[in-house]
């Protein structure tokens, strides 16, 4: 999806659940959703600031969560217990590179699953991301 088709979709979202569309909330998404690099709340933060210099770490992380309560990002966990916010909600996969700490996309091959553990056989599994660590 286009970025400005997921600012659309995230206005929509927010107007349904009862959030009021600021320009800071747009921006904040914004910069979410036209990378692909995962970025910590703080890269967030820092960008947001370039456009509004007044706007606190505290307001950033509050709607990054809301925007996550809403669905219309995620947060992952990364070695060294930094989080990192992804506004891509299709199903996919994650190669993080211990080194530079860079997270990319994997996108599973046509046709292949996962298996699921037989210890995991009565639960009802609605989602499964596999992290990759080089
Ligand atoms: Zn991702």
């Amino acid at each position: 999806m286009l970025v400005q088709g997921r600012i659309n979709h995230m206005k929509e979202v927010c107007r349904k659940g009862g959030l009021r569309v600021t320009p800071q909330k747009q921006e904040i998404f914004r910069v979410v959703a036209s990378t692909t690099s995962h970025p910590r709340a703080q890269d967030i933060y820092e960008d947001v600031k370039k456009k509004f210099p007044n706007i606190s770490f505290a307001t950033v992380y509050d709607n990054l969560r809301k925007f996550k309560d809403l669905g219309l990002v995620s947060e992952m966990n990364c070695p060294g217990s930094c989080q990192r916010f992804d506004a891509n909600m299709t199903n996919h996969h994650h190669i993080i590179d211990r080194e530079t700490g860079r997270v990319m996309d994997v996108e599973l091959d046509q046709g292949q699953s996962i298996p699921i553990p037989k210890s995991l056989k009565n639960e009802s599994i609605s989602d499964i991301r596999i992290t990759y660590i080089v």
